[in-house]
């Protein structure tokens, strides 16, 4: 079976607690390369940009200003099947409902402060990497 890449980031909740390491040890646990890696702070415009797809929902205000709160690391994951399994790795969106051992059973605040982001699907996968990287930065 090919590789697969996913994008992931770990949010500000994750970041500011200095659960960045623990979170990216969770990857590499689950057989995930970082081929890509860096901190940055994003605006609100690249938040907005981000979460477009759920501008019309009631959480977009307090989701976006939460992505703008602090720093967030963003990361390139690859492996077998590494979509499926980072959103294994992940657990469910709610942290109440997450299985044990997943990172946002282990981490998250709550269902808005949830720790990680994880792309969903190939395409989604492949548009977030390229919103954040360029070619260059990804070393496998
Ligand atoms: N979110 C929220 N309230 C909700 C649902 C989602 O604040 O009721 C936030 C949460 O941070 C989540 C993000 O919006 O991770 C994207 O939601 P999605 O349903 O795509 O969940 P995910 O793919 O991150 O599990």
């Amino acid at each position: 079976m090919a590789l697969e890449r996913t994008f992931s980031i770990i949010k500000p909740d994750a970041t500011k607690r200095n659960l960045t390491g623990a979170i990216a040890a969770k990857f590499e646990e689950a057989g995930l390369r970082i081929v890509a890696s860096k901190r940055i702070q994003l605006t609100l415009a690249q938040a907005q940009a981000f979460y477009g797809v759920h501008k019309d929902r009631p959480f977009f205000g307090e989701l976006t200003e939460f992505m703008i709160s602090e720093p967030i690391v963003v990361q390139v994951l690859e492996g077998e099947n590494a979509i499926a399994k980072n959103r294994e790795v992940m657990g469910a969106t709610n942290p109440a409902e997450a299985a044990e051992g997943t990172i946002r059973k282990e981490y998250a605040l709550s269902i808005g402060e949830n720790s990680v982001h994880g792309s969903d699907a190939p395409e989604t996968a492949a548009e977030e990497i390229a919103f954040f990287f360029s070619g260059l930065e990804l070393v496998g």
